[in-house]
């Protein structure tokens, strides 16, 4: 895509976020299976935070960059990758188990870091989706504070089921609005909601969403 095209893209969203949010949300620009020339092209229009789904071409795309990129990983963590995550990511979004938030903790450890962390939830309660379900997710929380010094929770990650039926649509928001208000009486310091995609970003900014995980809208469609 020209880089003009991406710049009327990163315009246009941002725009729109300002007229619809009142507090500030944080643009993630979703480039996994995208060029890194893209990414830089992107990080020159002023996007410094780009989320990627694979630990392999996280790896490449961070070792290759001579930008100072914000990294996010956002995909499912396999344990076998928890290295190279760690040691790539400035943000972990999808944390759903104590193992993966333990070995996590112990590289950021290693590499002397502090890892943003967030744990995904399960929303609907999908076979195919990863994340932890709601009735274990407070005890996550938990075990992340008293055992994971070296991930800095911030708070939740979703990814609501993809539907076009509105009913559907609202039954899982009103689902993480829940979530979400739970959560935050239970643990003041959670400031970060990380939902919204392409197909979805301005409901869930209405929904309180204040990190939104954009790709296909910024750097086209994914093939
Ligand atoms: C791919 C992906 C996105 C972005 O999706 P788009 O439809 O390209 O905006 C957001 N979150 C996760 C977890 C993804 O895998």
């Amino acid at each position: 895509m020209q880089s003009n095209l991406i710049a009327q893209n990163i315009k246009i969203l941002q725009s729109e976020i300002n007229t619809i949010a009142e507090k500030n949300v944080k643009l993630i620009a979703v480039s996994k299976r995208k060029p890194l020339a893209m990414i830089e092209q992107a990080f020159d229009l002023g996007i410094n935070d780009f989320g990627e789904n694979f630990a392999q071409e996280l790896k490449e795309k961070a070792e290759t960059s001579s930008k100072n990129i914000t990294w996010h990983f956002i995909g499912p963590i396999q344990s076998n990758k928890i290295k190279d995550i760690a040691k790539y990511s400035d943000w972990v979004h999808s944390i759903e188990r104590e193992k993966v938030a333990k070995k996590l903790n112990e590289h950021a450890l290693m590499h002397n870091k502090i890892i943003n962390s967030l744990i995904q939830v399960n929303i609907d309660s999908e076979n195919s989706k990863s994340g932890v379900s709601l009735d274990a997710l407070f005890e996550l929380k938990d075990y992340i504070l008293k055992n994971c010094e070296n991930l800095n929770l911030r708070g939740l990650m979703f990814m609501p089921r993809f539907t076009l039926d509105k009913n559907e649509k609202d039954e899982s928001l009103k689902k993480i609005c829940s979530v979400i208000s739970k959560f935050k009486n239970i643990y003041k310091d959670a400031d970060t909601f990380s939902f919204g995609t392409t197909h979805d970003y301005q409901l869930s900014i209405k929904n309180g969403s204040n990190m939104i995980r954009v790709g296909e809208k910024i750097f086209g469609k994914r093939i």
